[in-house]
């Protein structure tokens, strides 16, 4: 099968693509990074214009996943889309918000790991400076005892 097209891959998010060429493009993604890819960001452009589309529209948005029925496929211009289809869509967009939180993650994790590495250097410091700092108070003081 050729890369998928654009198109084909925007009607795939919105699950309006006929079963047979769905099933078509779910192979080939398992098998295409490059079209996975597209995917995800095809995702992207798809659910980001729906959030700004009005000031009550995040708002109600909250209130459909506190309802746990979110869909961000639904606005009641659209004809209605079959349950499977709003499965589908919602099952896309968690896995692109899945990549995104493992992504952040993966960044955050290497962080802490950093700011750590960094922690324990200073550590290290610090642990012989006071070493340092006893040693000598206590050389000071051993000193004066014998002075006395
Ligand atoms: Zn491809």
């Amino acid at each position: 099968m050729e890369h998928v097209s654009k198109e084909q891959l925007a009607r795939f998010v919105e699950g309006e693509l006929p079963d047979a060429e769905n099933k078509l493009v779910e192979t080939h993604l398992d098998d295409c990074d490059i079209c996975f890819q597209l995917y995800v960001s095809a995702i992207d452009d798809w659910s980001m214009p729906e959030i700004g589309l009005s000031e009550t529209f995040t708002s109600e948005t909250v209130a459909k996943i506190t309802n746990q029925n979110a869909c961000y496929h639904a606005k009641s211009s659209n004809p209605p889309a079959s349950k499977a289809r709003k499965k589908q869509t919602f099952a896309h967009y968690l896995l692109a918000a899945g990549l995104t939180v493992v992504l952040m993650l993966t960044g955050a994790f290497q962080n802490v790991l950093t700011i750590s590495d960094q922690t324990s250097v200073k550590d290290e410091v610090s642990i012989t400076d006071q070493l340092m700092n006893t040693t000598t108070s206590w050389l000071d003081q051993l000193k004066g005892e014998i002075n006395r």
